[in-house]
């Protein structure tokens, strides 16, 4: 049987075109099976080996716009019985003593059927279902474990290639070709623990608003739980060296009445947050994803959703480029005009509930008091910033797809 002729050119305009991406971590690795799965053909490289790419020991929160992407790839059903899906998710202002809720029925139409608010899934479980899937593809040509300095990368670029950096947020890639860049360093850090507790809800996250900064208790399974506790850096860091006792005794008196830690089940890590954007995302060939062109902090468990929301909008930007929807060169240019809305909107607004947040300024604690009594009394405003925390404040005003 002959191959009609749409799917025929699109096969070969797709083949046409080569991407070699640096940084095989949760969105490089990801990217490159959706642009294997288009058909092109990619190079995947990453200096780590397979084994430490698995290695890291750290859950992500999962949102709705990456359980799309994730479904579209075929990868959800696999990874369905490593998630842990969350229903409920408190919010506590601890200085202006108020809490608000959000429920599955907060969430708009379309996201109801799946009955959660989100999922929390460990990094072992998603790399190495993402490994395997790559090994598969003949598309694929998987460099792990590969100490060619990334540079080589760009100067071995010729036409029809591009060259993407999902090397992480300190990208040599995007400091070799001097795509501008803004950062600014929170004075705040993140203590990252997983840990067992007791008189916890299993299938509720907790958002803990404190005045040196949020803490998000993430259920894991059962009676386990991913802290991800934001305070000033040196504090995280003295925290982290503490012994696990001095650790879960502090961490006691600050969890919700009735809920307490009884075991550490990994090493606490401490490390810097940072705010960071590249406002551009490209710059000739090289296109940046994930958090080599951005970098937020992980309040509202944003991070991993916005760099894979990046893999969306590439991937929906290479699926018209073969269908001739839009021009080779142009790739670059709208895939960066097509990130800004998404970007800046998670940029601000959890820069925004940072400074809000993370005080305790009497003369915000009305303000404070209001937009949780605002929350809890009107049942639009939980829609709508669930709705920008699980699909994205560039997605507000955008059908669903179902
Ligand atoms: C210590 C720490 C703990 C975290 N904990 C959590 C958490 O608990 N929950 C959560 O949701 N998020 C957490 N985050 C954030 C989360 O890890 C990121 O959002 C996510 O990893 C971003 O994915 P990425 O693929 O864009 O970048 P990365 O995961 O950083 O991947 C970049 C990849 O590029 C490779 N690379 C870098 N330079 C080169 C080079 N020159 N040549 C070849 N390869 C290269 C690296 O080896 C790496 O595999 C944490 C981040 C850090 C730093």
């Amino acid at each position: 049987m002959t191959a009609a002729p749409q799917l025929r050119d699109s096969a070969v305009t797709a083949c046409k075109h080569r991407f070699h991406i640096v940084g095989a971590g949760p969105t490089g690795a990801l990217l490159a099976l959706g642009l294997a799965q288009q058909g092109f053909s990619v190079v995947l490289q990453d200096r780590l080996s397979a084994e430490l790419l698995l290695a890291r020991s750290r859950a992500y929160a999962i949102t709705h716009s990456s359980r799309r992407l994730l479904h579209d790839l075929g990868l959800w059903d696999a990874l369905r019985g490593e998630m842990e899906p969350f229903r409920s998710l408190r919010l506590d202002d601890c200085s202006a003593l108020s809490t608000a809720w959000f429920h599955v029925r907060d969430l708009r139409p379309a996201n109801r059927a799946s009955e959660a608010i989100g999922w929390i899934l460990d990094h072992r479980p998603l790399m190495s279902l993402l490994l395997e899937r790559l090994k598969a593809s003949d598309q694929v040509l998987l460099q792990l474990d590969n100490a060619t300095p990334a540079v080589e990368a760009l100067s071995n670029s010729r036409s029809r290639q591009w060259i993407i950096a999902a090397d992480g947020p300190r990208s040599m890639l995007r400091r070799r070709a001097e795509v501008p860049y803004w950062s600014h360093a929170y004075n705040q850090g993140c203590l990252t623990v997983k840990m067992r507790l007791t008189g916890a809800d299993q299938h509720c996250a907790y958002e803990l608003f404190r005045s040196e900064g949020p803490m998000a208790v993430l259920p894991l399974g059962q009676d386990r739980y991913q802290l991800v506790w934001s305070a000033p850096l040196q504090r995280c860091r003295d925290r982290a060296a503490s012994s696990p006792s001095e650790l879960l005794s502090a961490l006691n008196t600050l969890l919700p009445d009735g809920v307490n830690g009884v075991e550490l089940l990994d090493e606490p890590g401490a490390f810097p947050l940072e705010l960071s954007l590249a406002p551009r995302l490209h710059r000739g060939s090289l296109l940046l994803v994930g958090e080599a062109g951005h970098r937020c902090h992980p309040v509202g468990g944003q991070g991993l959703n916005l760099c894979w929301r990046d893999v969306s909008g590439l991937l929906n930007l290479t699926a018209a480029m073969q269908r001739g929807e839009i021009a080779y060169p142009s790739l670059a240019r709208r895939y960066s005009r097509c990130r800004r809305i998404d970007l800046l909107g998670v940029l601000l607004s959890t820069d925004l509930l940072i400074r809000f947040f993370s005080n305790h300024n009497p003369l915000l604690m009305p303000f404070r008091r209001l937009s949780l009594f605002m929350l809890k009394r009107f049942n639009w405003i939980r829609r709508l910033s669930l709705s920008a925390m699980s699909d994205g404040p560039g997605n507000l005003l955008k059908p669903l797809p179902k």
